[in-house]
């Protein structure tokens, strides 16, 4: 394929994200990995070095008269994470490698409105200037994670009711001149997954799949685009009008049988149980021969909803994240079989490969936080309003 020319603005993207994404790098295989020359890499890095962006510490040599220097992220950069839950709003402050330094959860009303959950999130926004300002830092990025968020959010949230172009006002007006993205929270767990999951399975375009509180995917592509995280919502293609009751209103929505309530509904124990319970569920809890089979009848459903989602926009990987990945091979296989049996010409010819990471639900603001270093990485680390020529 011939090189597209890229601007400064790209290649600075293309080391940070690099950078984020490996958690550290020697120079040559990153000017490997990033297709420039080392003197070229030598240039920028001197740059990045000196806007506080990266650090190069010494280490030893992993064969003989081998670099030394490893390059990473700068430690010292300090990001805001905010991420809505179904439960509550996580705030947090933490670095480019995730860790978190600070962290605060504020309960939500058992029937939150647009108001009551505005005032949660100027609450929390309060307590996080109170707390940066005390200790004199200064951010360079926050990173908003909302479920649902996408483009119908301006007629209203149909997941969570909160009025995100009031929530984004009252944020830039406390935190003048910080940089502030807004995400879908599927996007800022996918985010999580490919700079945090150790050996994640894909490095090129395919789609993720969140299997939470609700059910979502996101197209995953090369960070330096512009477009390089959509989210899809697959989890609300519906595959019975007649059944379950969905939160986003309809009936019957691969959400509707996936989810984690529903989940919780079919296991016979109280969501808040199954929350409590995290990833020990699947030893904890009996599954009797009915459950288990309704159980992967529901994975297949899903498996069908990802299935369907690549006839419409076909890429060779999936990536999916959530209880499922919790159970044996037998029974999530289920997911894999329900794919094979809509994708066009079948998961072989269609060379798709199916890998099954970790759940990372109840981890927040860990998402918020990789969405906030993706946005500051992704950008290269340059100020949002300057234009460049490519
Ligand atoms: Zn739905």
């Amino acid at each position: 394929m011939p090189e597209q020319p890229r601007s400064r603005r790209q290649t600075r993207a293309a080391i940070l994200t690099h950078l984020l994404q490996s958690g550290g790098s020697f120079r040559p295989p990153l000017a490997k990995a990033v297709r420039l020359s080392e003197a070229s890499l030598s240039r920028i890095l001197f740059d990045l070095k000196a806007e506080g962006l990266i650090e190069e510490v010494r280490r030893p040599a992993p064969y003989v008269g081998g670099p030394t220097g490893l390059v990473s992220l700068d430690s010292t950069v300090a990001l805001a994470a905010v991420e809505l839950t179904a439960q509550w709003l996580s705030i947090g402050v933490g670095g480019l490698a995730g860790e978190l330094n600070y962290t605060e959860r504020l309960p939500l009303p058992k029937t939150p409105s647009v108001e009551t959950v505005g005032r949660v999130f100027r609450e929390s926004m309060t307590l996080l200037r109170d707390w940066t300002r005390r200790r004199r830092i200064t951010l360079a990025q926050i990173g908003v994670s909302i479920p649902g968020l996408g483009r119908l959010t301006a007629a209203g949230n149909p997941i969570i009711p909160c009025d995100v172009a009031r929530i984004s006002g009252m944020i830039g007006e406390m935190f003048a001149g910080v940089p502030l993205e807004f995400t879908n929270s599927v996007v800022a767990h996918a985010t999580f997954h490919r700079c945090r999951t150790q050996d994640y399975p894909f490095t090129g375009t395919h789609l993720f799949v969140f299997v939470s509180h609700g059910v979502a995917g996101a197209w995953m592509d090369d960070p330096t685009e512009a477009d390089a995280l959509q989210p899809v919502e697959l989890g609300h293609m519906v595959f019975g009008p007649g059944g379950p009751r969905c939160r986003c209103g309809h009936h019957g929505c691969v959400e509707a049988y996936t989810s984690l309530p529903a989940l919780a509904e079919l296991l016979d124990i109280s969501e808040a149980e199954l929350l409590q319970l995290g990833s020990e569920w699947v030893h904890a809890v009996p599954l009797s021969a009915r459950v288990r089979q309704e159980l992967r009848r529901r994975l297949f459903r899903l498996g069908l909803a990802i299935g369907n989602t690549l006839n419409v926009k076909p890429c060779g990987g999936v990536a999916i994240s959530g209880w499922p990945s919790l159970l044996a091979d037998d029974d999530r296989n289920a997911v894999i079989e329900g794919i094979d049996a809509c994708l066009l010409g079948g998961r072989t010819l269609a060379q798709v490969s199916v890998a099954f990471v970790p759940p990372s639900t109840g981890n927040d603001p860990q998402a918020a936080l990789a969405f906030a270093a993706f946005c500051l990485a992704s950008r290269g680390g340059m100020a949002t309003s300057s234009t460049e020529a490519a």
